[in-house]
């Protein structure tokens, strides 16, 4: 069998389920293949209805010995059955599911799986609740399946289970002749499945041992690829261009050292060194700073910035906010201008005019380090001898205009990527692969923490009139919401009403601002501004401000509804206060209706870590979400965790690194890498 044939070449399915079967991608036999299961059954483990416990995912196996439908209203009906299986009986129901009504019928033999839980209105008798899988053991089929591990499939429309089994049973009793995708080497030095072995192993898998193999293969396959995909990045961009040598440390930097406030902690004076040693080498440096907000990146990027002055050479730094790029202007041009250093700012503000003659003396080099959004490379702005690029919050940009940027120029200027959102320590391989990374794991000495508190909405009142208190003491406060407008059916405190409130209420006499995603950039940046000048003392906002401004005046903050937040983005927020000399407070307001909220604003009260909070987000929220909200763009994975596969991840790059050095296999990935990954790394593999 051919893996590229369409699927409607296969009996059961017409054009209906094509077409079905295309809005889930699939169109293909191979595609079909990689339809994983979303889950599996041990159906080995039935147990008896006798001992099942509410609350417990559990399978049972039993007769039928009544049904009965209601229509408690249009458009909902019910269907309710009576399981027996000797040792007592448990009812399960099904909503809406009208075509099981002629199926289920007294006397029918089932095996249903989901979980225990106690019957509506049953007096604490027990039924089976959302229901993971059923089966009508009557008839043939099934009966292969009855025991053992039994898959189960992400269902839609007309694509049933049934469906799903059926058709790979179809599949797989004809003839395959697979391709193979990782060199047979690492194949047999990692003690992999074939693909062929392990797809059929997938779908029909004989015991765990025999569908852990599969998986844990296809998973090493899975990284393998996007870690070979990440390495030719790096040799691309990094070791086959030329880069520029820096000398060793001179002496603009020593004075600089000496002019700082304050020593270097240890943390920071690590990865200055790392930074050192790749500026002084000729490949071009690709190197991540990580480090919590606050941790002090700016002084490191400063440094590197000045070492590529030392050496004649000009240095950009960009900003992800107009506001920022003029915080860094300022903080600069204090320190660095005394020492002869040429700064200019770049900024969208300005026009067309002044910043023709500021592209102007940055071709001539009449100005050292240029400061500005990333619209500053992207503008074509021409330097006369770019030596570094430093990027300030780069986590929203993926993989792809990591090695755009790489790309600009003749000479490979050096680049460092700064990022305060905390990695967790087992993903920054995953995801900043093509990078070397610093971390910065502590904050510099003699920083006030910031108080946390947790209170329910009915203290708003008091919580306002505390806020109230230390605007009149001269500082200023946030109050964060989750969205602009009350949306309907959603009991949410708007940012626009929590405004409108506080202003005609408990603020009157205060100056307020809003600001939301749905203003316009430069209304947006002139409320930013007006607060960041003091004018505005309150500023209500939405998740805009995550990457904002530095106010050190700023010393209290709000959360409305703190459970709409996840952990990385509260403690983003949470970052924006505690920047100055003051006592610095963040009160959560929450109701904390489900679990997963109290702990997450638990574990908020509890630390201001922001490597333990992000790892607690990803291990409570899951890998698919928090990589979503990083933004990163790298491709989704199919079968490998990144939370409980670190070990085939390591593995697996040691295998992307033998094959990318060695060549061996190399031809035949780099098809499929392109085949399943060309969005991503689509520049790498055309040039
Ligand atoms: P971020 O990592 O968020 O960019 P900053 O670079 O803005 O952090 O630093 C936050 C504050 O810490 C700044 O006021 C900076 O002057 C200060 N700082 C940085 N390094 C040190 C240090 N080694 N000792 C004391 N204060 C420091
Ligand atoms: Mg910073």
């Amino acid at each position: 069998m051919d893996w590229k044939r369409d699927v409607r070449s296969l009996k059961g399915i017409g054009p209906k389920r094509a077409s079905e079967l295309h809005r889930l991608g699939i169109d293909t036999i191979q595609d079909l293949l990689s339809y994983y299961p979303r889950a599996y059954e041990d159906r080995s483990r039935v147990k008896a209805i006798a001992s099942l416990v509410p609350d417990e995912p559990a399978a049972i196996r039993g007769v039928v010995r009544r049904v009965q439908e209601k229509r408690p209203r249009r458009g909902l009906s019910i269907l309710m059955a009576y399981i027996d299986d000797g040792t007592g009986m448990i009812s399960v129901s099904w909503f809406n599911q009208r075509y099981l009504s002629g199926k289920i019928k007294a006397g029918v033999k089932v095996f249903i799986a989901g979980k225990v839980g106690y019957a509506f209105g049953g007096h604490g008798q027990l039924a089976m609740k959302r229901v993971t899988a059923f089966e009508i053991l009557d008839g043939q089929e099934g009966t292969e399946s009855l025991c053992g591990i039994f898959p189960i499939y992400s269902v839609a429309g007309s694509l049933s289970q049934t469906f799903f089994h059926k058709i790979f049973r179809q599949i797989f009793a004809e003839d395959f002749s697979a391709e193979e995708t990782l060199p047979p080497k690492i194949c047999a030095k990692y003690k992999l499945m074939g693909r062929m072995d392990a797809v059929r192993a997938i779908h029909f898998p004989e015991n765990l041992a025999h569908l852990k193999h599969a998986r844990d293969s296809l998973a090493f396959e899975e990284l393998y690829l996007i870690q070979c995909g990440l390495f030719l990045i790096r040799k691309h961009t990094h070791e086959e261009k030329k880069g520029i040598r820096h000398l060793p440390d001179h002496k603009l930097i020593r004075t600089l050292l000496s002019l700082l406030p304050f020593a270097l902690t240890e943390d920071q004076a690590t990865a200055w060194k790392e930074i050192k040693r790749d500026m002084e080498r000729p490949i071009p440096m690709r190197r991540l700073v990580q480090g919590d907000v606050g941790s002090g990146k700016t002084v490191i990027a400063m440094l590197a910035l000045v070492k590529t002055v030392e050496n004649g050479l000009q240095g950009a730094l960009m900003a992800p906010t107009e506001i920022l790029a003029e915080q860094h202007y300022e903080s600069f041009c204090r320190i660095l201008e005394p020492l002869g250093i040429r700064i200019t700012l770049l900024t969208g503000r300005w026009g067309r005019e002044k910043r023709q003659t500021i592209y102007e003396t940055i071709a001539a080099h009449d100005v050292d380090i240029v400061i500005g959004t990333h619209a500053l490379i992207q503008d074509g702005v021409s330097f006369a001898s770019l030596g570094l690029v430093v990027t300030d919050e780069q986590h929203r940009f993926g993989i792809a205009q990591r090695a755009k940027l790489a790309e600009k120029g003749k000479m490979i200027p050096d680049a460092l990527i700064m990022t305060a959102t905390p990695i967790p320590r087992t993903m920054t391989l995953t995801i900043y692969g093509d990078l070397d990374v610093s971390t910065i794991w502590h904050l510099p000495p003699g920083r006030k923490p910031i108080r946390t508190f947790l209170r329910p909405m009915s203290r708003r009142p008091l919580i306002y009139q505390y806020v109230r208190k230390q605007i009149e003491s001269g500082r200023q406060a946030y109050v964060v919401c989750p969205l602009v407008e009350h949306s309907d059916g959603m009991d949410l405190m708007a940012a626009e009403e929590v405004y409108e409130e506080l202003r005609a209420n408990i603020m009157r006499g205060i100056s307020c601002g809003l600001v939301h995603g749905r203003m316009k950039a430069a209304e947006k940046d002139r409320v930013m501004q007006a607060f960041y000048k003091g004018e505005i003392q309150l500023l209500v906002a939405t998740t805009v401000i995550e990457i904002g401004v530095n106010v050190p005046n700023a010393s209290v903050m709000v959360i409305e509804h703190a459970e709409r937040f996840g952990l990385s983005q509260l403690h983003q927020l949470r970052g924006r206060i505690g920047r100055g000399s003051y006592d610095s407070c963040c009160i959560l307001v929450s109701e904390m209706q489900t679990e997963s909220a109290r702990e997450r604003l638990h574990l908020m009260v509890e630390t201001t870590d922001g490597f333990k909070l992000a790892e607690a987000d990803l291990r409570l929220r899951g890998p698919g979400q928090f990589f979503g909200s990083l933004q990163h763009g790298m491709p989704d994975l199919k079968v490998a965790n990144v939370l409980q596969d670190m070990d085939i991840l390591l593995k697996a790059r040691k295998a992307a690194m033998e094959t990318i050095h060695s060549h061996e296999g190399l031809d035949a990935v780099l098809p499929i890498l392109m085949q399943r990954y060309q969005a991503h790394f689509l520049h790498i593999l055309h040039s």
